[in-house]
């Protein structure tokens, strides 16, 4: 679903992306992990179109192919930070239909969002101004809004911030769920909770990929390494790792 070939990427003559290659389909949910400014969110930024860049391929056709509409329609996106305003959580999330939309919403438009604000729990909170919520309800109305575009990829940064512990597990699941039909890619810096739920683990650093695989590449050397922290791994319960700084 999506294939990048020898990305770079650069902010103003400095190199940030240093040449990566990526290839993930449909099933997959995969971490993104390393330190502050390894280039994990300008990675996504490329995958999404939010950057433009060469060498991104999105189901088969190049990046610069696309349309806004179809990029919409076919990618996701979760930034790190959303704005607030007057606008109820209902119309924001029905934002996240305009690129099927003509002037005005259909039935099935409002059934939608109605489902994705449901899945998200946050039904009570329609009515409501976005700048009148939390910081986590209003991450949740991100992902609501993302879900209602009725993408096969789903791309989030950092969509646990904000959130209490009930709240980051029911997020990391929907990635979760989301992947059995499509494709989930989540920025995360809880390691622990990425082990738990997702299938591959992509380690950033400089701007590279510093390791790309399963569990298997969990191994204490790769977080000092990636870090420069000494870990531990440890098997809690069914087989279930944790990893534990020393
Ligand atoms: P991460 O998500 O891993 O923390 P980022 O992709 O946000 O890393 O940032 C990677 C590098 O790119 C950092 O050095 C950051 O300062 C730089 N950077 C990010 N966004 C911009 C921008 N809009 N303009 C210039 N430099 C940027």
């Amino acid at each position: 679903m999506i294939k990048v070939r020898d990305l770079h990427f650069s902010y103003n003559g400095m190199e940030i992306l240093r040449g990566i290659d990526f290839k993930a389909g449909t099933g997959e949910f995969i971490a993104i992990l390393g330190p502050n400014g390894a280039g994990k969110s300008t990675f996504v930024k490329c995958l999404v179109g939010i950057v433009r860049c060469k060498g991104v391929e999105i189901l088969g056709r190049p990046m610069g192919e696309y349309s806004p509409r179809e990029l919409a329609r076919a990618v996701a996106y979760v930034p790190q930070r959303v704005g607030r305003g007057f606008m109820t959580v209902f119309d924001t999330v029905l934002l996240g239909r305009r690129p099927y939309m003509g002037l005005t919403p259909s039935r099935e438009d409002l059934k939608t969002v109605e489902n994705a604000l449901r899945r998200l729990g946050i039904e009570h909170l329609a009515l409501k101004r976005t700048n009148e919520i939390s910081g986590g309800e209003l991450q949740k109305v991100s992902i609501a809004r993302a879900l209602a575009q009725g993408a096969r990829i789903l791309v989030l940064d950092e969509p646990t911030n904000n959130l209490d512990l009930k709240s980051q597990l029911e997020v990391v699941k929907l990635a979760k769920e989301f992947s059995e039909n499509g494709l989930s890619i989540v920025v995360m810096h809880d390691v622990n909770l990425a082990l738990r739920f997702a299938g591959r683990f992509i380690f950033m650093k400089g701007g590279r990929i510093v390791a790309d695989g399963g569990r298997e590449v969990l191994k204490p050397s790769l977080f000092r390494e990636v870090y420069g922290v000494d870990v531990t791994i440890e098997e809690v319960r069914r087989g279930i790792p944790l990893v534990v700084p020393l």
